[in-house]
């Protein structure tokens, strides 16, 4: 999979061969740029490897609103909360936690919400796009969203969230009873209702859609480097240079596209731009004897299932411990107990744990475009719980930003200095 760069300097460099850095490459090349995408690992082993692959085509509600903290305790002392800050890490993470709960102010949700959706609303079409011959086109499918409730009460479209994507022409529907088992026959009668978002997609494999697309990347000219990225150097002209574990290589135009890796690097060229490591886990059920129709959310306990190529997989919770810090896979394990609630007959024995990083900004806004006071550095991270989804659209704007294209999204919410 991967190849050595051979002759002259690419036009431009990505750095990380995540869905964002993947996508970032193909848009490029279809524009006529030599590409390189450099990561350590082969490509989609990072959070794109193990997310919940839904594809939202009208996620617009962050994870920052009102009225959020009041649960937030309640959540940290339970064992099997959907949050989870990890003892000693408190004070590092405390300035990021602020800005997090500044971030969702009601006043300031609208232009949020509106910078989510211009990346989320054309995913389907733009895999469907580069999925095209590569063989892998079936991992994409339509999906309608089920957000379950265990109290019908409280699938209710006048809260805020259901307000917003309302006002944003979202289709949504209430299913109660009966209607709901006939959307997911697996699912307890124990959860009363539901809302369906609908017209959306989800993906059997996210990290098989990375790699597929990873391997048509290569096919049609992208240079891929497995090195570690140690840090960027500006050089004379606008030109870069990257110290990677061996040795240096030159850039024209530099892409960080590292995910949650890459706010330590930006934060060595001195540039501030919070980012954590919001921390994810999956549980795939290998052999789980039930099969679901869509993506499902469970609202209250905070994690999706979907029925994917390797089995069931429930993915969700976030874990604030830092980035290195070792895997608590007690937190994956977890979601045998919910399954079982929510899926009576599944079979849980037989599984799969993974843990990953999703890169998070404060207000769930990715870090894209220019940042300033450096010539041809690109920021294309900070697509927290939503970057399967907007993976594809990043990278449209970020090849049509150096391609010098009229822009049809306004770059201003993405600001890599917007937090000051
Ligand atoms: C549990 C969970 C569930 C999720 N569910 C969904 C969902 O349903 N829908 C959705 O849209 N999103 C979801 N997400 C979010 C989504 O997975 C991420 O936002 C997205 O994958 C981020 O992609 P990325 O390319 O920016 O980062 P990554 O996929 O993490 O890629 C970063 C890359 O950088 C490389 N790298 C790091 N450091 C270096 C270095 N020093 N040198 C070279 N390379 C380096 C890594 O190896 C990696 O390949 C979920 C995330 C989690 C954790």
């Amino acid at each position: 999979m991967v190849t050595e760069q051979n002759g002259a300097t690419p036009d431009v460099t990505i750095l990380g061969a995540g869905i964002v850095g993947i996508t970032t490459a193909l848009s490029l090349t279809e524009r006529g740029f030599k590409v390189a995408l450099i990561d350590r690992n082969p490509p989609a082993e990072g959070a794109s490897y193990g997310n919940a692959g839904s594809l939202s085509p009208w996620s617009c509600v962050p994870q920052s609103m009102p009225g959020l903290w009041k649960s937030i305790p309640g959540w940290l002392i339970d064992p099997e909360g959907p949050v989870a800050l990890r003892m000693g890490y408190a004070a590092k993470f405390l300035p990021w936690a602020v800005k997090f709960f500044q971030a969702g102010q009601e006043h300031r949700l609208p232009v949020i919400a509106d910078a989510m959706m211009a990346l989320t609303r054309p995913t389907v079409t733009l895999y469907r796009h580069h999925l095209q011959g590569t063989g892998s086109e079936e991992l994409v499918r339509d999906s309608v969203y089920v957000h379950v409730f265990r109290n019908a009460a409280d699938a209710d479209l006048s809260k805020l969230g259901w307000r917003m994507r309302a006002e944003r022409q979202v289709p949504l529907e209430v299913v109660k009873g009966d209607a709901l088992r006939e959307v997911e026959p697996a699912l307890s009668p124990d959860f009363e209702a539901a809302v369906l978002i609908k017209q959306q997609g989800r993906a059997l494999d996210p990290g098989g859609i990375g790699k597929a697309l990873a391997e048509k990347a290569q096919k049609i000219g992208v240079a891929f480097l497995q090195r570690s990225v140690e840090k960027l150097v500006p050089e004379a002209e606008g030109a870069w240079r990257i110290e990677t574990d061996a040795g240096p290589l030159h850039a024209k135009r530099i892409v960080v596209a590292m995910g949650a890796w890459s706010g330590k690097l930006m934060q060595d060229l001195g540039v501030k731009a919070p980012l954590e490591a919001e921390r994810g886990y999956h549980l795939v059920f290998r052999d789980p004897g039930v099969s679901l129709n869509n993506a499902i959310m469970n609202v209250d306990a905070k994690f999706v299932v979907s029925s994917m190529a390797a089995g069931v997989r429930c993915a969700g919770t976030a874990e604030f411990a830092g980035i290195d810090a070792p895997p608590d896979y007690r937190r994956a394990h977890v979601f045998k107990n919910l399954a079982k609630q929510m899926f009576p007959d599944i079979n849980v024995e037989d599984t799969d744990e993974w843990m990953g990083p999703r890169p998070s900004t404060p207000d769930s806004v990715p870090y894209l475009g220019e940042v300033s006071g450096f010539a041809n550095l690109y920021a294309a991270y900070g697509h927290g719980h939503t970057g399967m989804t907007m993976g594809p659209k990043t990278g449209e704007v970020i090849a049509s930003l150096i391609a010098g294209e009229t822009m049809d999204v306004d770059m201003t919410p993405y600001r890599i200095d917007r937090f000051g």
